[in-house]
């Protein structure tokens, strides 16, 4: 076999220039198989759920929970409860790293698990976003002497891991 009909090996074809847009359908639809990686909801299907992450598999015909396990069937009453959402995947940066693409920091997820994801991050950024502006009206206004010098709380531990 000549060089040029070579076939790119699996593992080495991702090293080659490739746009995010392929990335993601791999991610999506090859690894994931169409599926939210975290609760197993289908991509572009409505679902009915119950807005606490338990959802009712149509194709398997029973409910599982938000980490897409089976569970028994809703004690309370679905019908006022349920909700239809129609399903979208996302490919998402588990590390909220968008430069780093390695599959392994990767992952398809619905709209539900890609907000609840993204949620600690989100509230991350905040509070620096809060904590540069009151760095900068304490260095061009000076301090805060009617709040004390340790007004500024410590980052919340719940912040600080992973
Ligand atoms: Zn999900």
């Amino acid at each position: 076999m000549s060089d040029d009909l070579m076939p790119i090996r699996p593992e080495h074809v991702f090293l080659y220039p490739i746009d995010w847009q392929h990335i993601s359908h791999f991610i999506r639809f090859k690894r994931a198989g169409g599926v939210c990686e975290h609760c197993r909801r289908p991509h572009g299907k409505r679902v009915f759920h119950l807005g606490d992450g338990r959802w009712w598999d149509a194709e398997r015909l029973y409910w599982r929970c938000a980490k897409g396990r089976r569970v028994r069937r809703p004690a309370e009453d679905i019908l006022t409860r349920g909700k239809w959402t129609k399903v979208v995947l996302a490919c998402a940066h588990l590390h909220h790293n968008p430069s780093d693409s390695a599959f392994d920091k990767l992952a398809a997820l619905c709209q539900r698990c890609h907000m609840i994801h993204d949620a600690p991050e989100h509230r991350r950024r905040r509070w620096l976003n809060a904590h540069c502006r009151r760095a900068l009206g304490d260095l061009f206004h000076g301090p805060y002497p009617e709040r004390g010098a340790d007004w500024i709380t410590p980052t919340p531990i719940s912040m600080l891991e992973s």
